[in-house]
């Protein structure tokens, strides 16, 4: 099957095409059709769910030759231009990608010239809420004074961080979720027009595991498509999606029901053989589980989406387990959830979540008493047996780190201050969680069991001469760069790094798909990008050598100074990815000095940065790109 680019093909091109927004198209149309456009529009919504193309919609519906009009007619040029980006009155920035610093500069000279031939001039702030307080500021005044013809259009996934007084001179649309459903009537619809065979469970699972973004639906049905060989099936989106699938689940389940311990970790053990990611695993328990308990007591209620939707499938799980070991169930299962965030060790986690809920079943629960009494205690009793058996579990585990693997602390984006550790005891090792749905089969591996093969090496030469054909790539390829190839097999590329923020920024969907998109496009096959941080060896030294100076903290501007030119171009992205943390995360070589080690505790955290000090830095770290 040849490959569709389906997304593109498929943005809605009218407001009538939008999928799930009516409320939105709705006003939005009347208002131009009543000739009462506001100056200034905020949406904010998750991810793919129509916002910047509501946006680019509303710009044709301005400037179309036939209007202004809430149906633009897609064929006069000024549409036409809308529609490949090259129209000079409707400019897109995307604060993500540069915080806007640069953009917004130039958007404050050029506001108030007249727009070249369309109506209106519209400018679409993507991702808005990334904008430095510097950019929001001078945004601000903009918006205080609108200039005749102007219309902003901002949009956010995080509308909590847009500033008030930002929000409260633009008109605002909350877009929401796209119903599974919906979804699922969409991607039906662009397979028939788009003669793709595909069968309906695997379009249903598809829109489910979309999560309310059609975008991301479309795009996973890209991949199965270019994957396939006659027909879209089920089993393909399970694999491509890396789920566990219902039959393992199940298995599972019924395991549990039956209290057999050695069957429970046995089918663990087949799932985990598979590749399958135990987080993966417990999600989908949990919303087996959940979608069992609804089922239980209300059946299948109207409005509620449940996982599971087959009702034969529901009758059985449901009367596996008695209504009142659905909680610690669920409680047992969340807390495993909790704790695969940051543990090495993913498979004690998930067998000892399931091995408790196995006991609660036998033991802490007497079947069929469902009183609200016993309830409680049940659950309190479950819960209290469960920290206990986490208590131990985590001495268990401080004994496996004086081994060979050590536990890394809960990292994540938002709270990553803490330096790497240099010098410490054993190997630091963080594996990609996945993002949803996503697969990390070789999550597990430690450092050393990744093979160094010579395809490998190449690839990763090729990756980093090839990276960096636009802005994204070469944001992209800034923070590839700072790492070092960690090995692959046969279906994962690794590679590691010393800081957590890179590492963190690059496991980030819109880093790692540029990523893996270009891994499968260098390798002909979908590599699944695993990220890793930990001490990056070096040759060892030779006794009496001269030391190697101890690193020291960077400050960003030297980080930005050391880029090859062509990456100073990126910069603004630089900014991105060391964030408000520039000053605090020291940029680290294997075996600094000891001495210079940071402590890795709270005490860590520099004094809070504020706006103030970001703005002043980011402005500090712009160098111009060099001229030729
Ligand atoms: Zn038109």
């Amino acid at each position: 099957m040849a490959y569709v680019a389906l997304y593109r093909k498929w943005r809605p091109k009218g407001f009538s095409e939008l999928v799930g927004q009516e409320h939105v198209s709705r006003t939005i149309s009347q208002a131009i059709a009543s000739g009462r456009v506001g100056h200034a529009y905020l949406f904010s919504g998750p991810r793919g769910t129509g916002k910047t193309s509501t946006a680019k919609i509303l710009a044709k519906a301005l400037n179309c030759e036939k209007g202004p009009t809430a149906e633009p007619c897609n064929t006069c040029e000024s549409c036409r231009r809308i529609n490949d980006g090259s129209s000079m009155d409707v400019m897109e920035i995307d604060a993500a990608s540069n915080r806007g610093i640069d953009e917004i500069r130039e958007l404050r000279e050029t506001v108030k010239f007249a727009p070249t031939m369309g109506r209106y001039k519209v400018y679409i702030i993507d991702e808005v809420h990334m904008l430095t307080s510097e950019a929001f500021n001078a945004l601000l005044k903009t918006l205080e004074e609108p200039p005749p013809q102007v219309v902003f259009v901002l949009a956010t996934t995080e509308l909590q961080k847009v500033p008030a007084t930002i929000q409260s001179r633009c008109q605002r649309y909350d877009f929401k979720r796209i119903s599974a459903k919906d979804i699922e009537a969409r991607l039906r619809e662009v397979v028939d027009a788009s003669g793709i065979a595909a069968d309906d469970e695997a379009l249903a699972l598809v829109a489910r595991e979309a999560d309310g973004g059609l975008r991301d639906a479309l795009s996973t049905l890209d991949q199965c498509v270019s994957l396939a060989e006659e027909r879209v099936t089920e089993e393909l989106v399970r694999e491509i999606l890396g789920l566990v699938g219902r039959e393992s689940v199940l298995r599972i389940l019924r395991a549990l029901a039956e209290k057999d311990a050695k069957e429970v970790l046995a089918a663990v053990g087949d799932i985990l053989a598979e590749g399958k990611d135990a987080k993966q695993l417990v999600t989908e328990l949990v919303a087996e589980l959940r979608a069992a308990m609804v089922y239980q007591a209300a059946g299948q209620p109207e409005g509620v989406e449940l996982y599971e939707t087959d009702e034969v499938v529901l009758k059985e799980t449901a009367s596996l387990f008695p209504s009142e070991s659905f909680l610690p169930m669920l409680r047992a299962l969340h807390d495993a959830l909790a704790e695969l965030r940051w543990t090495t060790e993913p498979r004690i986690a998930v067998e000892t979540a399931l091995l408790v809920i196995c006991r609660l079943s036998s033991e802490e629960i007497p079947p069929a008493q469902p009183t609200g009494a016993t309830m409680q205690r049940d659950s309190k009793d479950a819960g209290e047996k469960f920290r206990t058996l986490s208590a131990r579990l985590e001495a268990l585990e401080k004994k496996i780190a004086s081994g060979a693997v050590s536990v890394s602390p809960p990292t994540s984006a938002g709270t990553a201050r803490q330096p790497a550790a240099r010098g410490t005891a054993p190997t630091r090792i963080r594996t990609t969680a996945g993002r949803p749905g996503g697969p990390v089969s070789g999550a597990g591996l430690s450092a050393g069991q990744w093979e160094k093969t010579k395809e490998g090496e190449e690839l990763w030469r090729r990756l980093l001469d090839g990276l960096g054909a636009d802005q994204e790539q070469k944001a992209v390829r800034a923070c590839v760069a700072s790492g070092v190839f960690g090995g692959m097999t046969d279906q994962c590329f690794c590679i590691r790094f010393t800081s957590a923020f890179l590492a963190n920024r690059l496991e980030k969907d819109d880093y790692r798909n540029i990523l893996e998109g270009y891994l499968e496009r260098l390798s002909g096959r979908t590599l699944r990008l695993i990220v890793e941080t930990g001490e990056i060896s070096e040759p060892p030294r030779k006794p009496g050598a001269k030391r190697k100076e101890p690193a020291r903290e960077k400050t960003a501007r030297e980080v930005v100074a050391a880029l090859p030119p062509e990456d100073r171009e990126a910069v603004a992205q630089v900014v991105e990815i060391f964030g408000a943390e520039a000053k605090v995360l020291p940029v680290a070589t294997a075996g600094e000095n000891k001495k210079e080690e940071r402590p890795s505790t709270s005490e860590g955290e520099g004094p809070p940065i504020t706006d103030e000090d970001f703005a002043r830095l980011t402005d500090e770290m712009y160098i111009p790109p060099e001229e030729p």
